[in-house]
């Protein structure tokens, strides 16, 4: 199934407004493998929406609109598409009632011009708007799906993920599963090279995606069932993982801190944070995990001198000895908040974010055990204050996983 994402509205090419409903639609088509060939966007214009419209359907197998379901007198799409489909619009019971119910429950002022959101193409399925008052709608004719969604990125991804990609899928016949393999401490060039013989498959495809710091690759395969998928990913999964080694620190999972999360948890053990230039992000996103009262107990957050050594009892001329962002202070962190909240594993950031500063990107991140001690020097030079801070939370993360299976940190 091939197919054309038309966005319609004025907004978006007068740059005021970008078009995230496509990019949305996109990964969730991508995702059901089927191919996305063209994005259109045409403006609130019902001749240039029509000669859309009539290329659209000359194309492509799917078409999926958004924007002008609204009220108001610029809002043409359904009139358009329902002209160029030869279908009426009619009026839809249900639908009207469904949008006086939504301005009866949030109090809102009913105006009559709201019910041209009941008049739908005759014939077509209606798909209830959950976040606000336009109805989405989708027919078939023989040649052509037509979809149509509502502009507002929250009511256009509420709609898409509750009635489009369970409709496509029960249309498809076939199955697609993907893996997403997540790793640390490779960049994204090195990834590619190493992996770069496999991704030119087509079943499973294997592509790289890169954020901040991190390198991840999805594995995807379509089949007749699950099973099938999954037989299909097999071999090259092992291949990825066997290539890329102990960078890999998950498969499926959401986040480096899962990871942790997860790891500790299994462990029965326990985490404290003392973070000075990532100023608590470590203990935030910890926390930002349902569950992590079984293994967080808790962060300080040391942004100044005076701060290290009233909390944490870090003794003035030791830092004046070794400097503020040295490794003897993030070591001594690590050990003093380990201690202090009586965890089984602590967390000492230290370093320079700036932008001001000679040493910018001078990052020392220290984890604490037991009787061990490890820190690692980042020189993160020519990256910006957000993603210093970044990618220093990101190397404790990866310092604790490496500890906790047993790796060399
Ligand atoms: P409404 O019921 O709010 O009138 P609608 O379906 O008629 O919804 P529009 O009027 O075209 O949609 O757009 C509503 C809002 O959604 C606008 O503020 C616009 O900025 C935003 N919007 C429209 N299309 C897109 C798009 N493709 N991507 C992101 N935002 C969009
Ligand atoms: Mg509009």
């Amino acid at each position: 199934m091939d197919a054309e994402i038309l966005s319609v509205g004025t907004e978006l090419l007068l740059g005021t407004t970008a078009n995230t409903d496509a990019q949305d639609i996109s990964r969730a088509l991508a995702e059901l493998g089927i191919n996305v060939f063209w994005h259109t966007v045409v403006g609130d214009n019902p001749a240039r929406l029509t000669e859309c419209v009539i290329r659209a359907r000359n194309r492509a197998d799917l078409i999926i609109t958004t924007g002008g379901l609204g009220p108001t007198c610029d809002d043409i799409t359904k009139q358009v598409l329902a002209r160029t489909f030869e279908r009426e619009l009619v009026f839809h019971e249900d639908a009207a009632e469904g949008i006086k119910a939504i301005f009866e429950q949030r109090g809102m002022p009913f105006t009559e011009n709201n019910l041209r959101q009941a008049w739908l193409p005759e014939g077509c399925t209606v798909l209830h708007n959950d976040c606000g008052t336009a109805p989405g709608c989708l027919f078939s004719d023989d040649q052509v799906t037509v979809i149509m969604l509502p502009g507002p990125p929250r009511e256009c991804r509420a709609m898409l993920e509750k009635s489009v990609v369970p409709y496509l899928r029960r249309r498809s016949r076939f199955t697609i599963r993907s893996h997403m393999i997540r790793m640390f401490g490779i960049g994204e060039s090195g990834m590619e090279t190493k992996l770069r013989d496999l991704m030119n498959g087509s079943n499973p495809t294997v592509a790289p995606y890169a954020k901040t710091g991190e390198c991840l690759v999805r594995v995807t395969a379509r089949g007749t069932d699950e099973a099938g998928c999954e037989a299909l990913m097999a071999p090259t999964m092992r291949e990825i993982l066997q290539r890329m080694g102990d960078v890999v620190y998950g498969v499926d999972v959401d986040s480096l801190e899962q990871r942790v999360l997860q790891l500790l948890t299994e462990k029965g053990l326990t985490l404290a944070t003392a973070e000075s230039c990532t100023g608590g992000l470590v203990s935030q996103r910890v926390t930002a995990i349902p569950g992590a009262s079984a293994a967080f107990k808790g962060g300080v957050n040391v942004y100044t001198e005076e701060a290290k050594t009233r909390l944490l009892d870090i003794d003035p001329e030791f830092i004046a000895a070794n400097g503020v962002v040295s490794m003897g202070v993030a070591g001594k962190m690590a050990r003093r908040v380990r201690k202090v909240l009586k965890a089984d594993l602590g967390v000492g950031i230290t370093g320079w974010a700036g932008p001001d500063g000679d040493d910018v990107g001078l990052v020392f991140v220290g984890i604490a055990a037991k009787g061990e001690c490890y820190v690692r020097r980042l020189q993160l030079a020519g990256m910006d204050r957000e993603r210093i801070r970044t990618v220093a939370a990101h190397n404790a993360f990866d310092m604790l996983r490496r500890y906790l299976t047993g790796l060399d940190v």
